[in-house]
Order: structure tokens, then sequence, then C-alpha cells
């Protein structure tokens, strides 16, 4: 992300971020994307300067960092230092608001955001294999544009109440002796909205919110791990005020239930199913992969269970090295229900077995 090495030492990948970041600086390109590309660079940074989390992301690449949150991420870095001397004030945007404005987190003064959106994506494993990327739908609620979010038919306001004065609570005091008990409760008037809406907005029905359809690509790296969450900043809910920013959309991906393999890390496992003569025998089979069949020899006196190892057939490993493998289990079918002459010859076989 950083275009740095592997073993760049904490001075060449701090010049690369500073670079970087004053390139995608959002008060300078003002170019669809450079913001999110900032974020992603500023996230970069954030696991590269720290050792731990830079050994979780080597490890086991982006999946190794998801976990964290935007403070555990951020937390140890000081941008003002990071910053300090950039041209045009640069500097002191990062480190006084910019910060805030992209990544929340518990600094944050003005409109909170949206709330996050959580959504599943099942993922074909040739996908997976391959890399690429996908689309996921899913809705998201955002303030009703009509009314602005008041929920009242454009023209109208809401009627502030007159029990709590907008505020939902009535507190009930009592005086003891010199005491005063104060206590809140929720306006029974209003019941706690604070407010009446005399006429509806026709779009959101007084709700303030309406939901949208949303379609949106991820990327899939070759060899994601099952179970990764990807995240895709600001596209979770928008925010409840006007100025605040919209949450983020974490994809939680898992690999589409396939007929033919089951997964097992960057391994694939096939069950293959043969007669019982071809067992005995030994037969040559053709099996899927996730690219064209191949064919495999079952060997004379194969054992049921028996599991014969295609090396390289699976999947990538996370993280690009590597491949998996395709592990084939031999299932052996017995014949349920043999014919007269194929019963008169496993009688036969019995026989010949007995005497052994
Ligand atoms: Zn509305
Ligand atoms: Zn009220």
């Amino acid at each position: 992300m950083l275009g740095v090495r592997r073993d760049a030492d904490p001075k060449a990948i701090k010049d690369a971020f500073r670079e970087l970041a004053l390139k995608y600086h959002p008060d300078r390109n003002k170019e669809p994307g450079a913001e999110e590309k900032f974020k992603e660079i500023a996230e970069a940074y954030a696991i590269l300067s720290d050792e731990k989390k830079r050994a979780e992301y080597d490890a086991r690449g982006f999946a190794g960092v998801s976990g964290f949150s935007r403070e555990d991420l951020f937390g140890g870095i000081d941008f003002e230092d990071l910053f300090g001397g950039m041209p045009g004030g640069l500097g002191a945007g990062l480190g006084g608001g910019l910060f805030e404005r992209f990544f929340g987190g518990r600094r944050a003064r003005g409109p909170a955001r949206g709330a996050s959106i959580e959504v599943s994506l099942e993922v074909p494993l040739e996908r997976i294999a391959e890399g690429g990327s996908e689309r996921v739908r899913y809705s998201r609620s955002e303030r009703c544009p009509e009314c602005a979010g008041t929920g009242a038919k454009a023209g109208t306001k809401p009627r502030e109440c007159e029990v709590c004065h907008g505020t939902g609570r009535v507190f009930d005091v009592q005086r003891q002796r010199n005491v005063v008990l104060q206590t809140a409760k929720v306006c029974a008037a209003c019941g706690g909205e604070g407010r009446f809406i005399d006429s509806p907005c026709g779009r959101c029905g007084a709700q303030g919110r309406v939901l949208r359809e949303e379609e949106i690509e991820v990327k899939i790296p070759p060899g994601l791990e099952e179970g990764t969450v990807l995240r895709v900043p600001g596209h979770g809910e928008g925010a409840e005020e006007a100025g605040g920013l919209p949450g983020d959309l974490f994809v939680h991906v898992t690999s589409r239930p396939d007929e033919r393999f089951a997964r097992v890390g960057a391994d694939l496992w096939h069950e293959l199913r043969v007669p019982v003569v071809d067992a005995v025998l030994g037969a040559n089979y053709r099996v899927p992969t996730l690219k064209k069949p191949v064919s495999v020899r079952i060997p004379a006196g194969t054992q049921p269970g028996t599991i014969l190892r295609l090396r390289g057939k699976g999947l990538p490993e996370a993280g690009g090295r590597g491949m998996g493998d395709l592990l084939v289990r031999v299932a052996v079918r017995v014949p349920e229900r043999p014919g007269p002459e194929e019963m008169r010859l496993w009688e036969e076989m019995k026989r010949l077995v007995d005497h052994s």
C-alpha cells in the first residue's frame, strides 16, 4: 500500500507515508476516490508503524488487523508530530481535525457518525481462487431528503411538545425538608419524542429516515480467508444529524457452499464415490478441480476413507504464498440391490473368501 519493502525501517515508512499523504490529502486532491485512498494510506501507516500490528498483518494479511478498533489502530500515532512543518497548513488540519473527520473515535466533536452496517457475502470458490470483485447489495437508511429528517411534510414543521418543551423528558420533583429529589421520566404527552408531527412527510411517513438500496463492489483478493471481514468506509448508515459522516460497511465474507468441495483453509476436500469392484481392482477417475477435471488413479485394494492428495490443486494461501491441496477422500459404494447374476457371483466370492 505504501510501496515500501517488507523489511523497511521506521524512517522509510514514515517518509513514504508523508509523501503519499500529501499527494492524496483531501484538501489538495479533489479527484474522486482521493479521500478513500487517503484513509487507506493512513491505515497502512498505522499498521506498519506498530510492530505488533505489523506482525499480525505480515502473518495474516488484512484479516490480522481487521479486529482492531480505530482507537487501537490510530491511538499510538502522533499526527501532529508527523505533519508538523508540512506545507500549506496541512499538518494542522491533520492533527487538529482531519483525524476526527475521517476516523471518528473518542476525540470526535460535532455530529455523531452514522451506525455501521454488517452484511454477509457468500463468494463462489472460483472467485476466491482467482480473486476479483463481487457485488454486495444491502439497504442503508439515511435522512429523508424530502423533509430533511424532520418527518414533517414539506412546508410544515414539527410542533414542539408543550409539556416537556421538546426534551422528551419531564422531571418529577419531590421536596423533602431541604433536599430536592429530581427524577427524569419519559414525557407521557409526546411519548419521549419531544414533538408532534401534524402533517407527516409523504416520503418517510414521519420517520425522518428512508431506506435506500445500495449496490457496491468489493475486491476479493485471491485466497481470501474464510470469515474475513472487509471494511468499506462511509457506506454504513447515514448520520442522524446534518453534517454527520455515514458509518462504515462491514462485509463478512464466507465461501458459497459447493456440492463438489468443502473448504478447509486453503485446502479443498472432495468425496469420490467408487463401486466396491473399483476399490478392489483399481480404476481411473476424473475428479473436478476449480479449473478443469483431472484424472486420478485409484490403486487396486484401495480402502474406504483413503485420502489422495493432489498437490497445489486447492486455493491460494492467504497472502499469496503457495497453494493449498485438493484432498480426495475415497468412499466405497456397496451395491444395495444386486441383480440375480451379481448376487450369484458375490456368493461365489464368499465361498472363495471363506476358504482362503
Ligand atoms: Zn420525510
Ligand atoms: Zn413531551
